[in-house]
This record gives structure tokens, C-alpha cells and sequence, in this order.
């Protein structure tokens, strides 16, 4: 029987308190894999609760949304990943965001994320809305790219050196992402729901 990977989402999210269980059994059923990926401190930790509890897939980062935390909370997600390495699939979701303020900030918390995935030999899990070629650039791990914006070129280049383009539900509108998964070989297209959607 075929399964599907909703290789985004976070299902940790407080918006589901009211039916997370619902939601998880509904997926199953239908042979939907789930990765849930904490993007705060408090998601990281919903988030390994939620893999204890529903056996699900996990990835824990830091969201770019997050950029004027200050070092504590910040050290604070890299302990906690540190400390779950063995629970999770890679470090993220990390990066940067054209629509975020203070990028030189975004940057040097991505770069701490980037070393901690290298120290425990993980992948990582990239937002990278307007920075798709940086983040390629300055990543040596393999990358998962959530929610994929970018050009159709750059893709290439991604999935052509063992790099994972993931589509969002954006290709059910996005002429340009109808594109993407039409001309990008599939073997390395993963899909996801980004559910719940933090940033427009
Ligand atoms: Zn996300």
C-alpha cells in the first residue's frame, strides 16, 4: 500500500490542542507519515511529546520568525537538540527569511544551528524564503529545502547534488510551483503541509 510523508507540519502546535488526536489518527489511517518539526523552545518540547506519544517523526530547530531572542533562549533550543539527537531526523526547521527583520542576526543564529548539525551529524531542515541560494551556499549538510520558493535552476542544483526540494500546499494555487514538481525530478521532491502555517 502506498504511504505518503507530510515531511513538514507541526502538528505541535498549540492550534491543535483541540484535535491533535483526532488529527494524528485521521493521518494514520490514510497512511500518512507525519514529521513534526519544533520551531521555538516550547514547540521543541510539544514536539517530543508529541513523537513519545503518537510515534511520529521528529526534526526540532529554530524558527527565523524568532531572530530577537535573546542567547538564552536560543542556547536553550541548541541544549534541547543536543540532548534529543537520537530522537530526531535532522536539525530544523532553521534559516532565514527576506521578509524578517534584522538578517545579520538570522544569519549568525542559523550559522549556530548549522555547526550544532554538523556536531551531531544530522541534515537540516531549511526555511529559506529569499534566501535559497545562501543558505545552499553556506550549508555543507544535506539540506531539505521546506517549502520551496526559489528558482527553478537553483532547484536543480539542489536536488542534483543529493538535496531535497520540499513542495507546500502552495502548488494547489502557485503557477510557479505547479512548475517546479512538473520539470524537477522526483526522486528528489518530498511533499509537505507546513500545517499551521506561521508566516505569510
Ligand atoms: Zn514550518
Amino acid at each position: 500500500m502506498s504511504k505518503y510523508v507530510d515531511a513538514h507540519c507541526h502538528i505541535e502546535d498549540k492550534a491543535f490542542n483541540k484535535n491533535r488526536d483526532e488529527v494524528v489518527k485521521r493521518a494514520k489511517e490514510n497512511n500518512v507519515i507525519i514529521i513534526t518539526s519544533g520551531a521555538s523552545f516550547g514547540g521543541c518540547v510539544r514536539a517530543l511529546n508529541c513523537k513519545r506519544l503518537y510515534d511520529i517523526y521528529l526534526t526540532l530547530g529554530y524558527h527565523p520568525s524568532r531572530v530577537n531572542a535573546d542567547d538564552k533562549i536560543i542556547n536553550k533550543v541548541y541544549n534541547l537538540i543536543k540532548e534529543n539527537e537520537k530522537e530526531i531526523l535532522a536539525v530544523g526547521e532553521i534559516g532565514m527569511d527576506v521578509k524578517i527583520e534584522n538578517i545579520k542576526r538570522q544569519e549568525e543564529i542559523f550559522k549556530k544551528f548549522l555547526e550544532l548539525s554538523k556536531e551531531i551529524n544530522k541534515p537540516i531542515v531549511a526555511h529559506a524564503r529569499g534566501f535559497e541560494e545562501r543558505i545552499f551556499k553556506l550549508s555543507d549538510q544535506p539540506i531539505m529545502f521546506h517549502c520551496y520558493s526559489g528558482s527553478l535552476e537553483l532547484a536543480k542544483e539542489i536536488g542534483e547534488s543529493g538535496n531535497l526540494i520540499s513542495i507546500s500546499t502552495l502548488v494547489c494555487f502557485s503557477e510557479h510551483h505547479k512548475k517546479l514538481v512538473e520539470k524537477l525530478d522526483i526522486d528528489y521532491i518530498t511533499t509537505e503541509t507546513d500545517s499551521l502555517i506561521y508566516l505569510q
